[in-house]
């Protein structure tokens, strides 16, 4: 227990993430510019982000994000760590590991409100995921702002959604463009995959 107490300022102890992005709760003289307010069912936990647009919006059809969200899919949209705010720090969240099934803070790992549960994002080793249905959307501009662009795993879905964006089989970018992707991103992708091949080809890598 003693192992988990901060002993002050500039203490490098096993809780030290706790004081860092995106845990760190943000001063009030250090310009954080509030564009979004979000919280959780319960309302015990609070954020603010000071992006604009996320980095990428997009629907996740996993194994997992389906079993972590009891849902058919996971909306999520990706921003910086030291976009988010949360005003109560890393009180009232609760952390899950799905890979070693610790509830340690490890990352990646998924962040909950401790209270109700409501799932707040994953954490990356450099992003955050954070689920946007927590986000107050405004109007029509904020809405546009995170409009899903991509659907990823969608080799893993449990119905389909023909809605014209991009459908990766696994990964976005790392695996194959199925069903009613743009048709113009499924032939530059062939092309770009192509081009690959001559080049290992070249360098003498013919596997
Ligand atoms: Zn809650
Ligand atoms: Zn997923």
């Amino acid at each position: 227990m003693a192992m988990h107490q901060r002993t002050g300022d500039g203490t490098e102890g096993i809780d030290e993430w706790k004081k860092r992005a995106p845990y760190r709760v943000h001063e009030p003289n250090e310009h954080f510019k509030v564009r979004y307010e979000a919280s959780c069912h319960c309302g015990k936990v609070k954020y603010q982000l000071s992006r604009e647009e996320p980095l990428d919006s997009k629907l996740c059809h996993c194994t997992t994000c389906q079993t972590q969200h009891a849902a058919p899919f996971q909306w999520a949209a990706i921003f910086h760590k030291d976009d988010i705010n949360f005003t109560h720090g890393h009180h009232d969240l609760e952390w899950y590991d799905p890979t070693s099934k610790s509830t340690e803070h490890r990352l990646p790992c998924k962040v909950r409100c401790s209270y109700c549960h409501s799932p707040i994002m994953d954490e990356g080793r450099n992003m955050i995921l954070l689920f946007p249905s927590l986000v107050h959307l405004k109007n029509e501009q904020d809405r546009a702002n995170f409009k899903p662009r991509l659907h990823m795993f969608y080799g893993q879905r449990v119905m389909d959604i023909p809605d014209g964006l991009p459908k990766w089989t696994g990964l976005n970018q790392e695996s194959d463009l199925i069903e009613d992707s743009p048709p113009d991103m499924v032939r530059d992708l062939e092309r770009k995959r192509e081009k690959e091949r001559e080049e290992r080809f070249q360098k003498g890598e013919h596997k």
